[in-house]
């Protein structure tokens, strides 16, 4: 199915701002997550490394990841089906999954842009086996488009806005950066 014209060229134009920007999908879950873990990863001060759980994260991501999609936008998605047109997220558990959503959003937006065809978001969780669907609608659409001016917003900052403490903190590779404590015993 072909996009509508409003629709796309909301998208085009999202699309060339993130990429002005330098944004790419995890930006969008980081901006929806905290704005201090937005700052610092865009302005790469990674720290993942330093986390067993994220070292295990990326090394699964760099073996199941779907080499055609690199290069698009930066971006990385779990899974792409290009027959069915749908871009999938593989989760654990549900946390944060609001922020998952962002990130995928972008990725359909993306992925609508590149084919001029609609595209749908599933996230997988592996522990329950469930799957939830997401459309790119207008509401969608006007999400990406607040996250990005949020980000844009946080970025052009010349340091990291002042960190809070909040649940996600919990697992966040930057937990020591920011509170001088070790995630490796978290699971998020
Ligand atoms: S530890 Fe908490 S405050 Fe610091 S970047 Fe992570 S989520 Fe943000």
């Amino acid at each position: 199915m072909a996009i509508t014209t409003t629709s796309s060229e909301a998208l085009v134009t999202l699309l060339q701002r993130a990429e002005a920007l330098g944004a790419h999908g995890l930006s969008f879950q980081h901006i929806a997550l905290c704005p201090t873990r937005a700052w610092l990863h865009f302005h790469r001060l990674d720290c993942a490394h330093l986390n067993r759980h994220m070292q295990l994260g990326l090394l699964l991501h760099e073996r199941s990841a779907d080499s055609l999609i690199y290069g698009l936008y930066g971006l990385a998605p779990d899974r792409v089906d290009w027959h069915q047109r749908e871009v999938s997220e593989i989760k654990k558990s549900r946390s944060h999954e609001a922020a998952l959503v962002n990130q995928l959003l972008f990725y359909v937006a993306a992925l609508t842009v590149a084919t001029g065809q609609t595209w749908r978001g599933i996230l997988r969780y592996t522990t329950s086996r469930r799957t939830k669907s997401f459309a790119l609608d207008e509401t969608a659409i006007q999400q990406l488009q607040q996250s990005l001016t949020a980000l844009d917003g946080v970025v052009q900052l010349s340091s990291p806005p002042l960190r809070e403490r909040k649940s996600v903190c919990r697992g966040c590779s930057y937990a020591l950066l920011c509170w001088g404590e070790s995630t490796d015993d978290e699971d998020d």
